[in-house]
């Protein structure tokens, strides 16, 4: 029985590795089915303490893995199917083989939350994305439309426009959310239109199986309009990826992992959960690295406390 697993691999989970590791803990960490997490979907991270001039988001980390290596984090590029309570523990199992720890530090993340609709199921990966870095560069000189207020949605606008002739944001409400930064910023892109209190009601194209339009509907009238359009990016927040822990320890009504206050404490002594599976407020790289530094000292804590 090894002391720490650590299931995911974003800022979280490679902080809780550092730390975990220079505790002499031996970690082991899993990285799942998206390695580095939702950063490696970013371009540039600007706002990530102590890199004045900014770094790129598969870059950092990248850096992270390598720092939680050179402690002797073992490193495991597989996905876990199964967690569960055992006597004395937990057993983590993956397609291959079977762990067991004293402890594990669940830093799962979140994904990208889709508009649930049947077409859009259809044509994914067909004009219809969830990741402007990763899909851009296929819409070069074509018209796409990203959906979603937030910060989210004007960083993804604004990278498209790095290849699209135009981006058009359309928001449900007739108020952006994202931070008045990040709203200049797209407002100020001649490329980029705003298209308000409208709704992505149908995405078309499931017959030609590529995106060739949209329907929208005006929220304030309920009108609906047919707009010609060659991609659809979906840009409308996340959802904490908590499935492997349903059943087994305490999840809030929106399914994030309940901590107790101040701590990274699960109802379940021995499994701590930190990033953005248990942060529907701040989700950013540097929080969610935080709170894996908190994941390992509970953690160790923890460990120390079994063996008195
Ligand atoms: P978010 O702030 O939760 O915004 C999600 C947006 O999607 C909202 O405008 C919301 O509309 C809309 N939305 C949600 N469900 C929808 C649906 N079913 N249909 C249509 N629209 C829907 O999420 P985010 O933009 O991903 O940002 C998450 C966090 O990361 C934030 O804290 C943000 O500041 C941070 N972030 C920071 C940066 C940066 O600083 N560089 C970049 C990206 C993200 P309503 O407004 O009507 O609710």
């Amino acid at each position: 029985m090894r002391d720490v697993l650590i299931i995911g691999s974003g800022p979280a989970g490679w902080t809780a590795a550092i730390y975990t590791a220079r505790a002499n803990l031996k970690p082991v960490l899993f990285e799942g089915e998206e390695p580095g997490g939702q950063l490696t979907t970013t371009t540039e991270v600007e706002n990530f303490p102590g890199f004045a001039e900014g770094v790129q988001g598969p870059e950092l980390m990248e850096t992270m893995k390598r720092q939680a290596q050179r402690f002797q984090t073992e490193v495991i590029s597989k996905h876990v199917l199964n967690l569960k309570k055992i006597e004395g523990g937990f057993e983590v199992k993956t397609d291959v083989e079977t762990y067991q720890a004293k402890a594990v530090i669940i830093s799962t993340g979140a994904s990208a939350r889709r508009l649930g609709l049947e077409s859009e199921k259809k044509l994914y990966g067909k004009g219809v994305s969830a990741c402007a870095t990763c899909d851009g560069f296929f819409f070069k000189d074509k018209e796409v439309i990203v959906v979603g207020g937030g910060d989210s949605a004007m960083e993804e606008a604004n990278f498209l426009t790095k290849f699209a002739t135009k981006v058009y944001i359309v928001h449900r409400r007739e108020e952006l959310r994202a931070s008045k930064i990040m709203r200049e910023r797209a407002t100020n892109n001649p490329k980029i239109e705003l298209i308000l209190s409208t709704e992505v009601v149908e995405i078309l194209g499931v017959e030609e199986d590529k995106v060739t339009g949209v329907v929208l509907k005006d929220t304030k009238t309920g009108e609906t309009r047919k707009k010609s359009i060659d991609g659809v990016f979906a840009a409308i927040g996340h959802v904490p990826n908590t499935d492997l822990v349903e059943g087994l320890l305490d999840l809030d009504e929106k399914k994030y992992i309940k901590t107790i206050p101040g701590s990274s404490r699960t109802n379940v002594p021995g499994l701590f959960a930190c990033g953005d599976v248990q942060d529907a407020i701040y989700r950013q790289a540097v929080t969610a690295a935080g709170s894996g530094c908190m994941a390992a000292l509970d953690a160790e804590r923890y460990l120390s406390s079994m063996e008195a």
